[in-house]
């Protein structure tokens, strides 16, 4: 992959997503989700909070996503709130499969 800049690394625009990764779909649907506005969120894991943002990017400090470049499990959370169509696809799946 190129060299980013930080800048680059922490906020990327939704049409350059890469697919959502299943196991951090199902770890974010238990997460507890704050809506902002339309497209700010704030994401409560265990220990720490993240702001998050969909749009006009994708936006969170944790290093999942700063620094392994994952649409990590916040912001699936949020996508799963904000009615994603892959995420809720994915989330569906998932909760097939527990039955
Ligand atoms: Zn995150």
């Amino acid at each position: 992959m190129d060299e980013k800049t930080q800048d680059e690394r922490v906020r990327f625009a939704p049409a350059n997503r890469p697919p959502l990764d299943p196991v951090r779909v199902g770890k974010a649907m238990d997460l507890n989700v704050h809506r902002i506005d339309d497209d700010h969120f704030r994401v409560y894991s265990s220990r720490n909070e993240y702001h998050v943002a969909l749009r006009p990017y994708y936006e969170c400090g944790c290093g999942d996503f700063v620094w392994r470049n994952h649409i990590c499990k916040h912001l699936i959370a949020a996508l799963l709130w904000d009615g994603d169509d892959e995420a809720r696809t994915i989330a569906d799946e998932i909760l097939i499969g527990d039955e």
